[in-house]
C-alpha cells in the first residue's frame, strides 16, 4: 500500500488511466513518487514533463507542475522551463522511441549541455501506444509490427549513448528492481547536471505477445533472470554477457552545469541574473 505522502502526489487515489493492466509504467511512477517524497520535494516546485506515448501519460496522473508536450520534444520544453526558473526541480519522463528516435537530437544535446534536468527513460523496446512498431532499442532479431521477420538494426544502448554524449549521471535498472529505480532516481534528481535513469520495462501487449513474453510476470521474471550488476559484468566475457541486461550506476561525475555557466555569463556582460 503506498504511503499517504505518495498518495498525495497522485491526482486522485483511484484515477482512471490508459495503461494496460500489468504495464511496467506504474512501477516506475510509484518509484519516482517515493523518491520525490523521500527527497522532500514540493509539488509546486517540481515540474514533470513528457512527450507522447504510453509512458508520457504519466504526468497526467501526478499532482505536480506538469507538461504534456509533443512527440520527442519534451526535453526542449523542459530546458525552457529550467532556464526560466532554475529553482525548479525538472524531470522529463520519456519512452524509448520518444527519447532515441523522434527526440534523439534533443537527448544527445541535453547530455552534452549538462543542464540540471533528470531524464527517466522507460525502455520497453517498442512503440507501445501506436501498435508495436520497432523502436531504436528493439533488440536485433526481435519481432515487431514493422519487423515480422525480426529486426535487422543493432539497437541503441541508451546508457552508453548518454555517457558518450556527456551526461553527468547515468544509471539503469529494470522494473524487476523497484528499489534500485527509486535509489537511482533519488541520485539523479540530487545531481547538479543532466542525469539519465534508464528503466527497462515491458510492454507485454505489443512487444511481449510477439516475443514469447505475453504476461507481465513473464517479463518481470525475464528481467530478474537476465540482469547483472555492472561490477559483476566487468568480470564477464562478451559471450557471457550476451542477452544480459547490465544494471547499475555507470556515470556519476561532477561537470560544469549549463545554467550556472549561463548565469555567470549574464553577470559577466553586466546583465541581471534574476
Ligand atoms: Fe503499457 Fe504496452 Fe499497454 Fe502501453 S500498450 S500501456 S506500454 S502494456
Ligand atoms: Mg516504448
Amino acid at each position: 500500500m503506498p504511503s499517504q505522502e505518495v498518495l498525495n502526489w497522485l491526482r486522485t487515489r483511484f484515477f482512471p488511466h490508459i495503461w494496460c493492466p500489468g504495464c511496467g509504467h506504474g512501477i516506475i511512477m510509484h518509484a519516482l513518487l517515493r523518491a520525490l517524497v523521500d527527497l522532500g520535494k514540493k509539488k509546486e516546485e517540481t515540474v514533470i514533463a513528457s512527450g507522447i506515448g504510453c509512458s508520457s501519460r504519466m504526468p497526467g496522473y501526478i499532482d505536480a507542475c506538469t507538461l504534456h508536450t509533443t512527440h520527442g520534444r519534451s526535453l526542449a520544453f523542459a530546458t525552457g522551463v529550467k532556464l526560466a526558473n532554475p529553482e525548479l526541480t525538472v524531470i522529463d519522463v520519456m519512452g524509448d522511441g520518444d527519447c532515441t528516435a523522434i527526440g534523439g537530437n534533443h537527448f544527445i544535446h541535453a547530455c552534452r549541455r549538462n543542464i540540471d534536468i533528470t531524464a527517466i527513460v522507460m525502455n520497453n523496446n517498442i512503440y507501445g501506444m501506436t501498435g508495436g512498431q520497432a523502436s531504436p532499442t528493439t533488440p536485433a532479431g526481435a519481432y515487431a509490427t514493422t519487423a515480422p521477420y525480426g529486426v535487422l538494426d543493432v539497437p541503441f544502448d541508451i546508457c552508453k549513448l548518454a555517457a558518450g554524449a556527456g551526461a553527468s549521471y547515468v544509471a539503469r535498472a529494470t522494473v524487476a528492481h523497484p528499489l534500485l529505480i527509486e535509489k537511482y532516481v533519488k541520485n539523479a534528481v540530487s545531481k547538479k547536471g543532466f542525469a539519465v535513469v534508464e528503466v527497462v520495462t515491458h510492454c507485454h501487449t505489443q512487444f511481449g505477445r510477439k516475443n514469447k513474453r505475453p504476461r507481465p510476470i513473464d517479463n518481470i521474471n525475464f528481467f530478474k533472470d537476465n540482469s547483472v550488476m555492472n561490477n559483476k559484468a566487468s568480470n564477464m566475457t562478451p559471450e557471457e554477457l550476451q542477452g544480459k541486461i547490465v544494471i547499475g550506476e555507470f556515470v556519476n561525475i561532477e561537470l560544469p552545469e549549463y545554467i550556472e555557466q549561463y548565469m555567470n555569463l549574464i553577470e559577466k556582460v553586466g546583465g541581471n541574473r534574476g
